[in-house]
């Protein structure tokens, strides 16, 4: 069993990333730019295996879902990027016979190392998020680094040491910013914005945070998200029941 840093100190650093659901559009830069920048670095080689036949097999370390939501001119698409959330409690971390799997405790960023994984795949059994991706042609897990290998490059124009997919994306849906401090730029926005943790019960406690999607007025009627708010169940958990099935998959 591999333990965890203490993050609950005042002033911990907790890396992350908050996604905005609301103005993601599915666009897929991220997942590409993900799999560009990590397919040269800390987690290369990133498999593909028979990318264009009829069963391809990669691994891409973020993974960008879409669902309909809503009917006739109250119809959204929602669009919810998947990656690893580097969790507080991470049991991804605490399953991991080898230390492969570990939480640095420096800023909370969780890595995998490859020359110590075994491949036996607990870490994946573990994250409800279904956030770790097993390369069968290496034999190791890989997971979403927080492009660890970008943010400290002090090769980098300092613009450019965040994550790829933050770089890449062309709404700004996505931010990265020190979750721990309640004074950031991220932390204010998540603050703003009702900015929520995936499947809290389970307590994971993911630094990740997603930005809920707004109202939308759409003619004479109510806004987009209240067409798929049925039954008395609220957007919010209809979202966390999709996920849950996505997620399942
Ligand atoms: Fe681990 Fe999954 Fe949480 Fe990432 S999202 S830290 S892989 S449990
Ligand atoms: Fe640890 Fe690798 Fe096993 Fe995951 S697959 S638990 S990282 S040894």
């Amino acid at each position: 069993m591999t333990s965890l840093p203490d993050t609950s100190q005042p002033g911990q650093k907790k890396l992350g990333l908050v996604i905005d659901l609301d103005t993601c559009v599915g666009c897929q830069a991220c997942a590409v730019a993900c799999k560009e920048w990590n397919d040269q670095g800390w987690s290369a080689p990133l498999t593909d295996i028979d990318p264009y036949g009829a069963q391809p097999l990669g691994v891409w370390l973020n993974r960008v879902h879409g669902y309909e939501a809503g009917e006739g001119e109250t119809a959204r698409t929602v669009h919810f990027p998947r990656s690893c959330l580097h969790c507080e409690d991470a049991a991804c971390v605490t399953v991991c016979p080898t230390g492969a799997s570990f939480k640095r405790a420096e800023d909370g960023i969780v890595l995998v190392d490859p020359d110590t994984c075994i491949g036996c795949k607990l870490c994946s059994w573990a994250c409800p998020y279904g956030a770790r991706e097993y390369d069968p042609d290496q034999g190791v897990m890989r997971k979403c680094t927080l492009c660890v290998d970008r943010i400290y490059n002090e090769n980098l124009a300092p613009e450019d040491r965040v994550p790829a997919c933050v770089k890449a994306c062309p709404t700004g849906a996505r931010h990265y910013g020190d979750l721990g401090d309640p004074n950031s730029d991220i932390s204010k926005l998540v603050d703003e914005r009702q900015g929520y943790d995936l499947l809290p019960e389970l307590g994971y406690k993911p630094v990740n945070k997603y930005l809920p999607p707004r109202r939308r007025p759409v003619g004479e009627h109510l806004a987009a998200m209240d067409s798929v708010a049925e039954e008395g169940n609220s957007l919010t958990e209809r979202f966390f029941r999709w996920a849950d099935k996505a997620l399942s998959r």
